[in-house]
Order: C-alpha cells, then structure tokens, then sequence
C-alpha cells in the first residue's frame, strides 16, 4: 500500500519561493509539506557567490542561504519531504499529486514553485566554464565583470536586455548571434545599436569556452562563422549565455493555463492560477525578474492568498453546513 499524507498544503519545489511560501504558511498554522525534487535548494545551489539577496552586509554563498531557508522553514513547522513528482491532478478535491517514491500526497491547496532552467549551448568547455566565467544570469553575476570585457550570446529580448544591463559595469561588450538580424523587439533593438558599449558579431557561433590560468578563468571564446566557416577568437572574461529558460511545467500543461512563452498564467497581481485552490510563485510564473528575492516575495504572495482561500472555504463550508 502506498502511503497517504494530506496537508492543507503542498508546497511543490524547494529554491526560495518554495521555502518563503511554506514559512508564511507554516507561521500561520498551516503544517505546509514542501516536496524538494531532484534539486534540493533550488538553482541557488548551483552557483557561489551571491552579493544581491538583502540583508548580509558580506557576499554569501547560494547553498549556504537555501540552507538557511530551509531551516528556518522547518524550525517554525513545516514537513521538508525529499521526493519528486510525477504526476499531478488537480480536477478533483483534494488535488492529488503522486511521488517518485510512491507516496500519495492529497492537498487541500497546492503552490507550485518549480522554477525554471536556463537553457545552455552544451558544450563540454562550457560545463567546465561555469563558475569560471560562463553564467546565465547578467543581473546576477555582471557585477563581479566590473571594467572588464564581457560576450552575450544570443538573439532575443533575454540577449538583448542582458548586453544593456552589462554596459553599466562594461565599455566593452560583444553580442554574438548566429544570424544576421535580432528576434528581440524593435525598441530593444533601437536602444542596442545605439550604445557604443556594444559591438555585435552576426552569423558567429561559439564553438568553444578557452580557459587559462591558475586558477582557471575564461579567457576568451572561440567563435565560428556561419558563412565561411572560419575561427577566431572573442576575447572576454565574462560570457552570458542568453537563448532563454525552460520553466519547470511539464506536470500541468493539460490543466493549468500557460503564458505563450511556457510560464505558469497567473492572475496579474496575485498567485492565483486558472485553478482555484492552485497558486504558482517564483520562475516558474516570471519570466521578467527572475532573482531569488522575487522568487521569496512572489512565494510570501501564494502563501497569503492560499490561506485566504482555505479561511474563505471554511467559512463556506460552515455556513453551508448551519
Ligand atoms: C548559476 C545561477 C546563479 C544565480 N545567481 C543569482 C544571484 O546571485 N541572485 C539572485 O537573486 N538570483 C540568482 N539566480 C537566480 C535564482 O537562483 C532564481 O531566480 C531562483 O532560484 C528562483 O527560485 P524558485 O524558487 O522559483 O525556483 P528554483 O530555485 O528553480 O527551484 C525550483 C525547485 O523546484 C523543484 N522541482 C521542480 N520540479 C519538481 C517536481 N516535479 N517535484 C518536486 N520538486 C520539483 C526543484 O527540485 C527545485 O527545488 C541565479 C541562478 C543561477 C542558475
């Protein structure tokens, strides 16, 4: 037999959202289960340094604070399980969700935070660059490229954005697409030729990461020309891989509504999705900010309107029931 365990509500996913969503609900009297998946912490447990979460005077490392999360999660009541799911309903009451491990979880509300990944080239030199230089994430590490010169590889909005952010710590950035003309809209587009911070290398695709040094350290990408097959090489310390994330929805796409872009829908200014009772916080429902402290306001959101919704539908229950 499998076991059962019920909650007024699951938590599904484990980075900050997650963790911020189950202590709101854990300090008021919820008994939340976070279920952590395959990445215990979140994506902040696959990077260092970070130096942008508020209140640490001093950089900190990204597993020690989902550590922290963690903790202070479970220290005010709430039940950490480490499973993944596989299977989600959530047309019938309880919503039931099905574990890896063969527990049945049956949820009065559930959150979803399952965040998103962001998409990679796939190169081997890549893999090893990560850390070293290689990032996904202008926002979140340009400032550790201060004056020195950077790449973005890539051709939408993401690439877009991310080489105008970097002109604020850089005089030297190159974007390099593989084609010769830009997915992102007319005004981001506008506003990149416009910056002399900005070089743009068309029909170039990155072949390799070339690393250097003891330490190592990026020193520079190879890059190939689409049009004459050619090598050379774009000297950089930094490299921002920027072709787009893939938000963690596979579970719901039959029953919940998602943006065009892949994202969880959910009610502008609230948690709520298109499911009573079901609410979507962090990246799995931005696809704008995508930080970790969005990613805990968004979830402290989905706590507060789920508890709502569980003190509205007891008050139903009960007026219905005199
Ligand atoms: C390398 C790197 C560096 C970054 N640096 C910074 C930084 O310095 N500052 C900053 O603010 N942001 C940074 N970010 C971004 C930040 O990590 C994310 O915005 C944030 O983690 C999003 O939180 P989340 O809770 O929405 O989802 P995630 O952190 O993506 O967590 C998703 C969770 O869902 C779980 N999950 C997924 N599917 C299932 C399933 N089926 N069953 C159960 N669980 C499931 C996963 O196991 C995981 O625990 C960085 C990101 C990366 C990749």
């Amino acid at each position: 037999m499998s076991e059962i365990k019920s909650t007024k509500m699951l938590v599904l996913g484990s980075g900050p959202a997650g963790w911020t969503a189950a202590i709101y609900a854990a300090r008021a009297g919820l008994n939340p289960i976070v279920v952590e998946g395959i990445q215990p912490g979140g994506q902040l447990t696959t990077t260092t340094d970070v130096e942008n979460y508020p209140g640490f005077r001093d950089v900190i490392q990204g597993p020690w604070l989902m550590e922290e999360m963690k903790a202070q999660a479970t220290n005010v009541g709430t039940e950490a399980v480490w499973d993944h799911i596989m299977e989600v309903d959530v047309t019938k009451r309880p919503f039931v969700l099905k574990g890896d491990s063969g527990t049945i979880y049956h949820a009065d509300t559930l959150v979803i935070a399952t965040g998103a990944q962001a998409k990679w080239l796939g190169l081997p030199s890549e893999e090893h660059a990560k850390g070293k230089g290689a990032s996904a994430c202008a926002t979140c590490d340009g400032f550790f490229y201060r004056g020195k010169k950077v790449a973005v590889i890539g051709g939408g909005n993401t690439a877009v954005e991310e080489a105008l952010y970097l002109t604020n710590h850089s005089d030297d950035v190159t974007l390099i697409h593989r084609r010769d003309s830009l997915r992102a809209e007319k005004i981001l587009q506008d506003r990149l030729f416009a910056n002399e911070k900005i070089t743009i290398l068309w029909d170039h695709t990155v072949e390799e990461f070339v690393l250097d040094g003891d330490p190592q350290a990026l020193v520079g990408l190879d890059v190939k020309s689409t049009k004459t097959g050619e090598v050379s090489r774009v000297e950089c310390e930094g490299a921002f891989v920027a072709i787009g994330h893939a938000p963690a929805t596979e579970l719901f796409t039959e029953q919940l509504k998602i943006d065009g872009d892949g994202y969880l829908w959910v009610e502008p200014g609230t948690a709520r999705t298109s499911v009573e009772g079901v609410f979507a916080c962090g990246d799995v429902m931005d696809k704008h900010y995508r930080q970790a402290v969005t990613a805990a306001g968004t979830g402290c959101m989905a706590a507060l309107d789920a508890e709502k919704y569980l003190a509205e539908m007891e008050f139903a229950e009960k007026a219905a029931a005199e």
